[in-house]
């Protein structure tokens, strides 16, 4: 077999004040020496490297009792140090070097330093590395002095400990120990976590009842932004809309105002038009005077007709008497037709004197004449020259009565045709009157009517500026309340399209007082919710994300526990199949080891049966739970040893012989070892009780089991020596210092002495 245990390096640890190297470089060292010489302590300082903790296994008090308490010669130490060198080559330990060196040094003060390969380490480190290469901490395979019968003489729980870590079991229950120990710590972080959410469970009860009372305010906020909206677009449209109509209606009146006024400054201006009716006064009268100036004047030649109507008459009465004398010759006719054709001339005359108003040309009247001179000359052709009695005096009278009559009848023509022009003209100048008195008449109403209409356009113009001021009002508590409003729901409350409304819809504007009460009842609620609360939102998002982070980790804590949980299972289920496993092993071994020291007979190691579980220890209480461990403790059978022997009949272990005990001690020791091989074992006169023939039978087990396992056997026994390949001197010299020494065999047996 390939060696494990290489060397063993002792200083200052009990009687090995100096330096001590044992190199272990075959299968079985024995060391030997006299009583006292300190071969136990070489045992102990395996103990003492490997951690063990319990002083009284190495015979001491205190950490004190373990460093070299000096001699007269050699001075006592301050630290006693023990490695252990093993081979790794094989990786039987669980790390990657050929060489292990674990090491331990104990200092005055009881303090305790470990390494592995000079790198300082806990203690724990050690037993796991050690439970790894099935190196148990319950010291199987460090068998003290005196001690070989300890498995017999322990309780069955203790017994099943050792057997369990003879089994290699160990590095199962560190595994679950460490499994149960993550268990607690992950049980003790749900519990706080579980704990952190019940603390945070109300604040983000809170919280949660906060946003939402400000995602009611938001939609509140929202509802008032539509109704503000519309509310504000139609009062703006009104507003605008009333705007030009009364700037409209204040022109127009503006307008009508200028248009009186104008009117009014005009009729003012024509008022000198008295002036107007002066001239025509002034024409009438001239008219009126015209008219009876000619009227007399016609007059007086109607009276100046009579008197020579008169005076013709006169003539004409007194001239009778010679009327148809020379006369009477001269038919009437032909005198009537001179002197029509006389007329007709000078009518015609006259004519060319009427036609184009010109005055008569001298042609003109000298033809007239001509024709009159030779109509007369005719005549007196016909009758004979006139004489110069031809006519009377009368007759001539009467000639000039009737040329002055016929002068004055013209006379009296041209004056009736100047009086009717008089009067032609008096009549229009009347007329003129007339009508100017009429249009003063008119003018005055229309004075009066424009004047009225002046006052009615000067109110129109003043209802319109008091209806512009009356919008002006109307838009600053427009304004007004939109900025109350932007101030609580923002300026979104104000941003709309502009819209127009029918004529019938601003007169309407019905539902808008409507709309204002709720705009204003509305603003109040919101005003009363409060701001945007910006700061709740992202204390609750912050207090949210804890609530689902603490919520994930209670989930992956779960996890790792029922993960945990079920590794602990299967480490149980591992631990009790190789348990019973093992325990049959070792059953069979043990029989076999015992039948062989014995020369018959059986023995076997039997599982107790478990206490009952106690009812009611499940409390809720943590003392529950800790009692629930307890109760699962021990609940864990002992384990029993029966043993039968060839030939005796015995009820119980103590009915043994110490020969006996030891011989069951050792079957069992070896039974165990030989089941799962420790890298080496160390016996310390373990074969002290035996005698010639049992020893015999010891050798052949050590023999046997130095197969699977290095063994170091501290003996006196010479048979035990000789089945060993090595063998080491421990003497003790004056100084109270061990000291070795490499012998032969037959120097051991003289040292061993
Ligand atoms: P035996 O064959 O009788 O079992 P042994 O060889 O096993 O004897 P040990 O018990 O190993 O002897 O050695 C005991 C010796 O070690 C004693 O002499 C004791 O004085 C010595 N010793 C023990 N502790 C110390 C210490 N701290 N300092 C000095 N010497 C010590």
């Amino acid at each position: 077999m390939r060696v494990m245990l290489k060397r063993l390096e002792i200083v200052g640890f009990k009687s090995f004040a100096k330096k001590t190297i044992l190199d272990f470089p075959s299968a079985a060292t024995a060391i030997v020496g006299p009583n006292g010489s300190g071969k136990s302590n070489v045992a102990e300082a395996f103990r003492f490297a490997l951690g063990e903790q319990s002083m009284k296994s190495m015979r001491g008090k205190r950490a004190e009792d373990l460093i070299w308490n000096g001699s007269h010669s050699v001075p006592r130490a301050s630290r006693a140090a023990v490695a252990v060198i093993f081979d790794n080559s094989r990786r039987a330990f669980k790390i990657d070097f050929d060489e292990v060196t674990i090491e331990r040094a104990v200092f005055r003060d009881g303090t305790s330093e470990y390494s592995i390969n000079g790198s300082r380490v806990r203690l724990r480190d050690i037993e796991e590395l050690l439970a790894g290469a099935n190196i148990g901490e319950t010291g199987h395979h460090i068998i003290s002095q005196g001690e070989a019968d300890r498995i017999l003489i322990a309780s069955p729980r203790e017994r099943r400990e050792m057997l369990e870590d003879a089994l290699g079991l160990k590095l199962y229950e560190f595994k679950k120990q460490e499994a149960e120990k993550k268990l607690i710590k992950t049980e003790e972080n749900i519990a706080q976590v579980n704990s952190l959410r019940r603390e945070l469970a109300p604040h983000l009860k809170f919280l949660e009842k906060q946003v939402e009372k400000l995602d009611k305010a938001e939609n509140l906020r929202k509802e008032l932004i539509s109704a503000a909206q519309t509310y504000f677009s139609i009062e703006d449209a009104y507003l605008a809309h009333e705007k030009i109509k009364v700037a409209e209606e204040k022109m127009r009146a503006a307008e009508n105002l200028a248009t009186a006024n104008k009117e009014l400054d005009h009729i003012t201006d024509s008022q000198s038009a008295d002036s107007e009716t002066m001239k025509r006064t002034e024409t009438l009268r001239n008219a009126e005077k015209e008219v009876s100036e000619l009227a007399a004047a016609r007059a007086a030649l109607s009276r100046e007709i009579g008197r020579v109507e008169g005076a013709l008459a006169e003539v004409k009465r007194r001239a009778t008497r010679v009327a148809n004398e020379p006369y009477a010759k001269v038919p009437r006719e032909e005198i009537e037709s001179l002197h029509q054709e006389i007329e007709k001339q000078i009518e015609q005359a006259e004519g060319a004197l009427g036609a184009g108003g010109a005055e008569v040309t001298p042609e003109a009247l000298r033809a007239a004449l001509t024709a009159i001179r030779s109509a007369i000359k005719f005549f007196f052709t016909r009758h004979g020259a006139p004489r110069d009695d031809y006519f009377s005096e009368e007759e001539n009278a009467a000639f000039k009565l009737e040329a002055e009559r016929a002068e004055l009848a013209k006379k009296y023509e041209e004056a009736s045709d100047a009086l009717g022009k008089a009067e032609v003209a008096r009549a229009k100048a009347r007329e003129a009157m007339v009508v100017l008195e009429e249009t003063g008449r008119e003018i005055r109403r229309r004075i009066l009517d424009v004047a009225q209409e002046k006052a009615h356009q000067e109110g129109e113009v003043a209802k319109a500026e008091a209806r512009e001021y009356e919008l002006t009002v109307f838009a600053e508590d427009l304004e007004r309340n939109k900025r109350e409003v932007i101030a609580v729901a923002g300026t979104e409350a104000v941003v709309y399209e502009p819209i127009t409304l029918s004529d019938q819809e601003l007169k309407e504007r019905r539902e808008q007082e409507e709309r204002k009460h709720k705009l204003e009842r509305n603003k109040i609620r919101l005003e009363e919710a409060g701001g945007s609360g910006e700061d709740i939102r992202q204390e609750h998002k912050e207090v949210s994300q804890r609530e689902t982070f603490l919520a994930v980790e209670l989930d992956d804590l779960a996890k790792s526990a029922a993960g945990l949980r079920a590794l602990i299972h299967d480490l149980d289920t591992e631990l009790a199949k190789y348990f019973s496993d093992g325990l049959a092993r070792v059953n069979a071994s043990f029989s076999e080891y015992f039948a062989l020291m014995f020369g018959g007979g059986s023995a076997r190691l039997i599982l107790e049966e478990p206490e009952p579980e106690v009812e009611d220890s499940l409390d809720e209480s943590e003392d529950a739970e800790e009692s629930a461990d307890e109760v699962k403790e021990k609940q864990r059978a002992g384990i029993e040893v029966t043993i039968s022997l060839p030939k005796k009949k015995i009820r119980s272990l103590m009915q043994l012989s110490g020969g006996e005990r030891a011989l069951t001690s050792i079957a069992l020791i070896f039974a165990m070892n030989q089941v799962n091989p420790p890298p080496f074992l160390i016996l310390d006169e373990t074969d002290a009780a035996l005698d010639e023939a049992n020893s015999r039978r010891y050798g052949d087990m050590i023999e046997n089991l130095a197969k699977k396992s290095q063994l170091i056997v501290i003996t006196h026994n010479r048979e035990t020596m000789s089945r060993t390949n090595i063998l080491y001197g421990v003497t003790m010299g004056g100084d109270g210092v061990s000291k070795l020494l490499s012998i032969k065999f037959d120097e051991a047996v003289a040292v061993a002495k």
